[in-house]
């Protein structure tokens, strides 16, 4: 016999996961089936060996790069996720006549007719645009001290 069940099944009616109605099915059809009902026994064999394998616990520095890993992980997909120029739009906290005027800044590209901005490249324009601004700041100081050191308490 030749089957098409998935192996996730048969875990599924090992751990107990199935209802009624399927686990009926699954019991008829191991019934007529060498494949899955080798397979049965292969998983429960493989269960009763990980069952006697010793419980390890991390230690709080294993868990805590674990945890890093994690949140690395969920930060990394969030910043590769794909705006909308809608979205764009909210997260500047511009409305939209002010957008118009910066929108073709913005590092955007076309994807099945759709303008999408991926979240990262957005994060570094910011980020940049940040950088500018602190620096012009910075040199507006430089030349307010120059021009008025009386006034900034510069001798
Ligand atoms: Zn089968």
């Amino acid at each position: 016999m030749n089957c098409q069940c998935e192996p996730e099944a048969l875990c599924r009616f090992l751990g107990d996961e199935m209802d009624a109605e399927e686990r009926q099915s699954m019991e008829t059809h191991l019934g007529q089936c060498t494949d899955c009902t080798r397979m049965l026994a292969a998983l429960r064999v493989t269960d009763r060996c990980l069952e006697q394998l010793d419980q390890i616990e991390p230690d709080a520095a294993t868990l805590l790069d674990v945890r890093r890993a994690m949140a690395c992980e969920r930060q990394r997909s969030h910043d590769d996720s794909l705006m909308t120029m809608d979205e764009v739009a909210e997260y500047l906290r511009l409305d939209p006549d002010e957008f118009e005027r910066v929108a073709s800044q913005v590092p955007a590209f076309e994807f099945a007719g759709k303008v999408l901005v991926r979240r990262s490249q957005l994060l570094e324009w910011v980020r940049q645009r940040e950088r500018t601004y602190a620096n012009a700041e910075a040199g507006s100081l430089v030349t307010g001290i120059l021009a008025f050191p009386g006034k900034a308490g510069v001798a």
